[in-house]
């Protein structure tokens, strides 16, 4: 793992190479952006890099540092990630204990806190004193996706980077390169993660996904045929289905967008559900309005549910609204 190989960030990670050329590295940092978009990846190399015993902008690949580093077993290297939903204090304090002890093998010890914000707050404000006066030979890598449940006390510590989500073109690309994706399954994969890395390789090697995927078409389309019967029995999908709901909600809304183009101006190459053509096509006499109030709808579901309100209600409901006419 180095800079070589990860895709997008040029800005981060050239003002990181810029730090380390200078001599102006941080003690602390926080890399901040959704899911999946490769921040930890970003702050593996930019810990590698400073590890290694060459001191350059990239790490040399070959040292023992490197080397130990590759194997998973350098000893100035500390990754914490939460354990339950949760960074526990304990866990702080442990790293801030071996924070006070120099480092063993390289000219530094490097911290990578994933998820940070969950930290509870004594945690936060036991970091927080390490952050105040680290000593010289540390740094601290804070990951975190919701930088808003971070202490404003330790965001003012730290040298804040943000990272945004890559072009589903270069994604498309790559599925296609290295996971052996046909262009336009890589390229659904590519928008339905509007530019998360993580999540498109994710997808890319799962079985079942287009599957999940033709099913769903498939009861979208009896439902719009007007099958009542359909809003029942297809519970069971959505039920074996619940640990991937706001997955499988994604799928449904992104369908109707596509639906929606395509009344607007037929096929287009801004369709996403290419392959579901013949669908679209045939759904495509159905009010505009209605199409707009599905969408409504699903995204109502998508907050009930994460409202815990009951989930069989609300998909039968959600179902019922797709299949009935206005
Ligand atoms: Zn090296």
């Amino acid at each position: 793992m180095d800079f070589t190989q990860i895709m997008g960030h040029e800005k981060a990670i050239e003002t990181l190479k810029r730090e380390i050329t200078n001599n102006t590295i941080s003690h602390s940092y926080i890399f901040e952006g959704e899911e999946g978009l490769g921040k930890k990846q970003v702050a593996l190399s930019f810990a590698k890099t400073l590890l290694c015993k060459e001191q350059n902008q990239d790490p040399c690949n070959k040292c023992t540092s490197c080397t130990k580093f590759e194997s998973g077993n350098h000893p100035d290297l500390f990754i914490i990630e939460p354990e339950k939903g949760l960074i526990k204090k304990g866990i702080v304090e442990e790293l801030i204990k071996k924070v006070s002890t120099a480092p063993f093998e390289s000219l530094r010890k490097v911290f990578i806190i994933d998820d940070s914000h969950l930290m509870n707050k004594e945690g936060m404000n036991a970091l927080l004193k390490t952050l105040e006066e680290p000593p010289e030979y540390i740094n601290i890598i804070l990951i975190t996706a919701n930088v808003n449940q971070m202490l404003p006390t330790i965001l003012s510590r730290c040298q804040r980077l943000k990272f945004y989500p890559i072009e589903p073109e270069k994604i498309t690309e790559m599925l296609v390169k290295s996971y052996g994706k046909d262009k336009e399954e890589a390229r659904f994969i590519s928008n339905f993660t509007k530019g998360s890395v993580g999540k498109s390789i994710e997808i890319a090697k799962s079985q079942d996904f287009f599957e999940k995927r033709d099913q769903i078409t498939t009861i979208i389309d009896d439902l719009l045929k007007g099958d009542r019967t359909k809003a029942f029995s297809s519970f069971g999908f959505f039920n074996n289905n619940k640990d991937e709901i706001d997955e499988i909600l994604d799928m449904i809304l992104l369908y109707f967008r596509d639906l929606i183009i395509y009344k607007k101006i037929g096929n287009s190459p801004i369709i996403i559900n290419k392959d579901k053509i013949e669908y679209l096509s045939s759904q495509s006499s159905i009010d505009s309005e209605k199409i707009n109030d599905i969408i409504d709808n699903i995204l109502k579901t998508k907050e009930f549910i994460r409202g815990n309100v009951n989930f069989q209600l609300c998909i039968e409901t959600m179902l019922l609204n797709i299949q009935e006419e206005i």
